[in-house]
């Protein structure tokens, strides 16, 4: 779709106190259009749980396999 267009938005998360990135695909979308609530809305609707678990599970990877610094 020509229409179509595609934005990686980097978003915050207050829940897990941290930056996500959020590939977000809008069709034909007025010129006015407020992303904000929009974005706001991926936020909410965005599984903590998950995110948090995948983070934990990056951190104690990386943590075995490098030293710690300092
Ligand atoms: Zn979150």
């Amino acid at each position: 779709m020509a229409d179509a267009i595609w934005n990686e938005y980097e978003l915050f998360c207050p829940v897990c106190n941290a930056h996500f990135k959020q590939l977000v695909v809008l069709h034909k979308v007025p010129g006015n259009f407020d992303i904000a609530p929009y974005l706001a809305g991926f936020v909410e609707s965005h599984d903590h749980k998950a995110w948090q678990g995948a983070q934990r599970q990056k951190e104690q990877s990386s943590g075995s396999q490098a030293p710690p610094e300092a």
